[in-house]
């Protein structure tokens, strides 16, 4: 058995993995670990010629596990690098499709670390609250934050998109993330004390918080769910937690419910592409409606559009077609996406369920709205699409797919037309759905409401001309 220590880094471990790779050392030959838990090091393995290997696929690396490994290896479970060894060994000797079986146990881990590393990244960009200080006469924002894994390498660049006219810094155990208005340099970590206690900024973090303030997630098991104990202490909004739930005593436990995992979330294989998540949802059958569908209808478009449309679920022409939005509902959108400058070429096109719900009538089948169970179980699937696609702009056509995304207390009447900062990105916003505009029996309400749905999609059109 040989013992190797690798640091934090997945070049470290690339490396590594690489000799012992052309040396054929099997992962059951091999244990990896950190280096403050490491008893052993074998350096002379590194330095020794690799012998040949013997496969046909030699030591070709698929770039989806090189995009995966960086993210794991921010993982801080002292398996990960055993894990992505042992995933390594078997891609370069003879299983180079591995990583597109979601059944396989190994894969099924990897993409559950890949899940929890990019969840704490989510809520990196969430929460990290920035309090200005002066040194020097020069003016500087700090963050404290508690990252769950090793993943402020990750976090940082979102960043450095939204301040990058702000000095600013983030201090946390592991690391430390500092740009200065040029570029961006990371650290080694810093004791909880060198974090800024507080001051002006709080105060206006509570105003804006009140202001945007969403009853549905002053729950309090949601509050704790979604926002660890570890975070309170550094945002000041938590303070309000306890009056703001006295003032919402009815509201829903929306997010306590979203925090509870898409069945689908465990299906998403960990290469995160969408032709590898269609390949993947093609053989989903975890609600019942998939039984009676024709086929599951994935959403599509360009790999990073900057937009992405979410419908509600494909109707008849899309169930038999296999692709979102291609009747009657869809040429309406099309005409209204062509007018106001979007061409649907550029925009990615989903729903947030991706089979029909229907029942049958004769010959007929007659659309069924979907409950928030179907949502729920389906969600997993519209996560991995958001990420793998990573739009700069999220539209959701109708109150179902607003509900995805926001929960089931989510209300289009409330906030259609504007755009919200939400998780998935920080341009979210919610219009009618064509299906509904047709389904409007008067002409003039139905003109109104089709130029309301005009004006929104032209927000979106400015917005993104804005931040090009
Ligand atoms: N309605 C939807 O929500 N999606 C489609 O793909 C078609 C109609």
């Amino acid at each position: 058995m040989r013992h190797v220590t690798v640091g934090e880094s997945f070049e470290e471990f690339r490396a590594t993995a690489r000799a012992l790779a052309s040396a054929g050392v099997l992962p059951a030959e091999v244990t990896f670990a950190d280096p403050d838990s490491a008893p052993l090091l074998f350096p002379e393995l590194l330095s020794q010629p690799p012998r040949p290997v013997t496969t046909a696929d030699g030591l070709r690396v698929p770039r989806a596990f090189l995009a995966l490994g960086e993210v794991v290896a921010a993982h801080r479970s002292p398996l990960r690098w055993s894990l992505l060894y042992q995933i390594l060994f078997r891609l370069v000797h003879g299983e180079s499709n591995l990583l597109q079986d979601p059944s396989d146990a190994a894969v099924l881990e990897l993409g559950r670390m890949r899940q929890s590393v990019d969840r704490d990244v989510h809520k990196t960009h969430a929460f990290v609250r920035f309090r200005r200080v002066e040194e020097a006469g020069v003016e500087h924002f700090i963050a404290w934050h508690e990252p769950q894994h090793r993943s402020l390498h990750l976090a940082a660049p979102h960043f450095v998109r939204r301040f990058s006219s702000m000095r600013w810094s983030i201090l946390t155990p592991d690391a430390t993330a500092r740009w200065d208005l040029k570029s961006l340099h990371f650290g080694p970590g810093v004791p909880r004390s060198e974090a800024p206690a507080a001051d002006v900024l709080e105060e206006l973090w509570r105003t804006y918080y009140s202001s945007v303030f969403n009853p549905a997630r002053v729950n309090v098991r949601a509050m704790r769910a979604e926002l660890p104990r570890r975070h309170w202490a550094t945002l000041p909004e938590a303070a309000l937690i306890s009056s703001l739930v006295r003032q919402a005593p009815r509201r829903t436990s929306a997010m306590v419910k979203a925090s509870i995992p898409s069945p689908s979330a465990a299906l998403v294989p960990p290469e995160l592409t969408v032709p590898a998540l269609r390949h993947a949802a093609l053989g989903c059958r975890l609600c019942p409606w998939a039984a009676a569908a024709t086929q599951t209808v994935f959403g599509e478009g360009p790999a990073r559009a900057e937009v992405m449309l979410v419908g509600e679920q494909p109707g008849d022409f899309e169930d038999l077609q296999g692709r979102p939005f291609v009747g009657p509902a869809g040429m309406l959108l099309d005409e209204v996406l062509a007018q106001v400058g979007l061409p649907r070429q550029r925009l990615y096109v989903t729903n947030a369920v991706k089979h029909f719900k229907f029942e049958r009538t004769g010959k007929r089948r007659i659309h069924q709205k979907p409950s928030a169970g179907d949502i729920h179980t389906c969600k997993g699937w519209l996560e991995a699409e958001v990420r793998a696609v990573q739009p700069r702009i999220i539209v959701a056509l109708g109150a179902t797919a607003g509900q995805a995304f926001l929960g089931p207390t989510f209300r289009l009447i409330r906030s259609r037309g504007q755009f919200l900062e939400t998780p998935w990105t920080s341009y979210w916003l919610a219009t009618y759905h064509p299906s509904a505009l047709l389904r409007i029996p008067d002409a003039t309400a139905r003109a109104e409401a089709k130029a309301h749905f005009r004006e929104d999609l032209a927000k979106v059109a400015a917005a993104l001309l804005e931040a090009a």
